[in-house]
């Protein structure tokens, strides 16, 4: 059995990369490894269009290490790779001219029946970046209706779409906490932005006048599923952005 010295050592001396989990030199200028770096493809400079949304930035683009790292923090409660998205979803946010003391931080209600976990990561994240912001966090101005399923079960952007429509039911006394402020609405992952958009649109309700989105990456646009979609931005953006490319179109 390992002494608590040896213990309370590794836990101040190791670092580990968010990408693959393995242990970082504790003296080294980054937290990645030099193996994973490559493949943290910063998107923060990108803005993207979701129905409800002032607009929504990702910090990561979903692939390589990022997407092991985000399952590992997302499946293996692996909070230590929870904690570097939180510091960097928060850097991002820092630097947004909306950002002021007076934004409130509200994750995207997650399932937790489901899973063994101790936290819905989105929750674990925004309380993580409002502390680090000095900001405000509200994690039970929302909550999932049980009937929603993962939008990783849905196959089409229709079926997801569908899944997240009216997902989210205001809770008791949301409006009194929330009417009038500008939210940041937290999530891990975007993908077609239509669970943001959906939890954005609960908050409307709540009399919400300013919704921001950051998560800790987004789905490339690309593929998804094996499919292409593109991206357009309308003029109206009370329309989700994200359409199947052309030749996907019958699908949906
Ligand atoms: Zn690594």
């Amino acid at each position: 059995m390992r002494n608590i010295f040896s213990i309370i050592t590794d836990m101040i001396l190791t670092r580990k990369c968010p990408g693959c989990g393995e242990p970082v030199d504790i003296f080294g200028e980054s937290d990645i490894c030099d193996v994973c770096r490559p493949g943290f493809k910063d998107i923060s400079d990108k803005m993207f269009y979701v129905a409800n949304i002032e607009y929504l930035k990702a910090v990561y683009s979903f692939s390589g290490p990022v997407r092991h790292g985000l399952h590992r923090f997302k499946f293996r409660g692996d909070g230590a790779a929870g904690a570097f998205f939180a510091q960097k979803i928060a850097e991002m946010v820092k630097k947004e001219k909306y950002f002021d003391g007076n934004c409130v931080f509200v994750p995207v209600p997650g399932n937790i029946e489901k899973t063994d976990r101790e936290y819905v990561q989105a929750e674990f994240l925004a309380k993580r970046i409002a502390k680090k912001l000095r900001a405000e966090y509200i994690g039970d101005a929302m909550r999932k209706k049980k009937s929603v399923i993962s939008q990783t079960k849905c196959r089409t952007l229709r079926e997801r779409r569908k899944n997240v429509e009216n997902a989210f039911i205001l809770n008791k006394g949301a409006a009194e906490k929330l009417g009038g402020k500008t939210v940041i609405l937290i999530d891990d992952i975007a993908t077609t932005g239509s669970t943001l958009a959906s939890a954005a649109g609960t908050l409307k309700k709540a009399g919400v006048g300013t919704i921001y989105a950051a998560c800790a990456a987004r789905t490339p646009t690309g593929r998804e599923n094996g499919k292409k979609y593109i991206v357009r931005f309308p003029q109206n953006m009370k329309t989700v952005y994200i359409v199947p490319a052309a030749e996907n179109r019958q699908n949906i």
